[in-house]
């Protein structure tokens, strides 16, 4: 295995890198700490604008759907995609956005019509999408949801609810999970997949509000809400097929935490460098020289664990295991990495970016906060022991 960038990558890594300096002189606040990749954070105003101008800057460079074929905007190449993420991750940059992802299940199970009205949107930075999985009891269970979708002359008729639905209050389109056969005699059987403009008359959101204080989701009610067939993303009743491929996506979301981790802990690193305690540096603590030299080693194993992952899709492998893996090893990281910096910042930790007093911009008091849903958001850690000692892992019986 050989995880080091050939040379066309390093020359696009340098490009994107000096894109995000660019970004950093003209668009981000001089003291900008960086926020969280994802939309929940977007549900803060200034982040909002922020990310919508990356967005449009990402889209005018055609850095969308890079992984796409050149004919929807994407220049067909995974390992660029994967640099750019990274960097715009690291870096904590607003404006990364899940709308990507949903072009590749456009691009997987879409018609061509499809493929060719929903793709150039996203790729020029024009639209953002949501993901309308969740119900109120209707996680893990994915498949027993009851969101019903009736097939009438010329459209589908929408009765019923979702939740946690992130973000989709700034969204063009959600890509919705519905039943449109309540007798399949296999409840996996009767679903398919649409995709929905938020706007339709009979579609309510109601925000709620996340244990960070942002209004990160929504509950989504759809009363007799009509979705016209060519919205139907898929094949009718085989929507399984397509919530596989998008979790087998979500689960490269480790990755993305580790990303994300390694931006805070060099933040904190170099806090411990510059700060003094009652006149002892706490560089030199011994016990905080071991923490975080431990934390060094456990972010080191996760992002190597990614660069694998890499390496796998690069060779056309299948990636379920490791990828669920690494988004259990991440998510734990990443809480205790939270746990390390409120630890290290004492009574600042509790503080948030309002405070004057505030270390850090406030933004390991976020991370504490946000950490938790790591190990839920995409499937939970247990889900993901569990496909990990089932068939397709250590082979014990389900
Ligand atoms: C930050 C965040 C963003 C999200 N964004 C979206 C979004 O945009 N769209 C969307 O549709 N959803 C979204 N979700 C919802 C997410 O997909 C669900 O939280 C997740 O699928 C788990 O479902 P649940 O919360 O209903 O938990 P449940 O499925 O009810 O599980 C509750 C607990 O029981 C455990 N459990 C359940 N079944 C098993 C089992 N068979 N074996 C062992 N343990 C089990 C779970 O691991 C969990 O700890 C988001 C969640 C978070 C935290």
């Amino acid at each position: 295995m050989d995880f080091r960038l050939n040379e066309e990558e390093q020359a696009f890594q340098n490009e994107v890198r000096d894109f995000v300096q660019e970004l950093f002189r003209d668009i981000l606040p001089p003291d900008f700490a960086g926020v969280d990749p994802g939309p929940e954070e977007e549900a803060r105003e200034d982040i909002e604008k922020i990310a919508a101008q990356v967005w449009h800057r990402l889209g005018a460079k055609g850095w969308i759907g890079l992984g796409w074929p050149k004919e929807f905007g994407g220049q067909e190449s995974e390992s660029k995609s994967w640099i750019l993420n990274q960097e715009l991750i690291y870096n904590g940059i607003p404006g990364m956005d899940i709308a990507a992802c949903q072009g590749d299940l456009i691009l997987q199970f879409g018609t061509e019509e499809q493929k060719k009205r929903f793709l150039p949107p996203i790729s020029r930075g024009e639209v953002k999408y949501a993901i309308g999985m969740s119900e109120p009891d209707v996680g893990s269970d994915m498949f027993s949801l009851q969101l019903k979708a009736e097939e009438k002359e010329d459209h589908y008729l929408f009765n019923g609810q979702k939740i946690w639905n992130s973000g989709i209050q700034r969204t063009d389109w959600c890509v919705v999970y519905a039943r449109t056969d309540p007798n399949a005699a296999k409840q996996h059987n009767g679903i398919s997949v649409f995709i929905i403009d938020p706007k339709s008359p009979g579609v309510t959101l109601r925000p709620i509000t996340q244990i960070t204080g942002l209004d990160a989701f929504c509950e989504v009610f759809y009363d007799d809400v009509k979705v016209p067939k060519e919205n139907l993303l898929g094949e009718k009743n085989r929507g399984k097929d397509v919530s596989m491929y998008a979790f087998s996506i979500e689960r490269s979301y480790g990755m993305v935490i580790l990303h994300n981790a390694r931006r805070y802990f060099d933040q904190l690193v170099e806090y411990c460098k510059e700060t003094s305690v009652n006149g002892q540096p706490l560089a030199k603590d011994p016990l905080i020289r071991n923490r975080l030299a431990e934390m060094a080693i456990e972010i080191e194993v996760g992002r190597n664990m990614g660069d694998r992952i890499n390496w796998m899709t690069g060779q056309g492998m299948l990636t379920v295991i490791p990828g669920c893996q690494n988004k259990i090893y991440g998510s734990r990281v990443a809480q205790k990495l939270s746990n390390l910096g409120m630890e290290i910042l004492g009574l600042y930790g509790q503080l948030d970016d309002t405070s004057k007093c505030t270390q850090l911009g406030g933004r390991f008091r976020h991370m504490y906060l946000s950490s938790r849903a790591w190990s839920l958001a995409g499937g939970t850690s247990e889900m993901s022991r569990n496909i990990i000692a089932g068939p397709f892992g250590l082979g014990l019986p389900n």
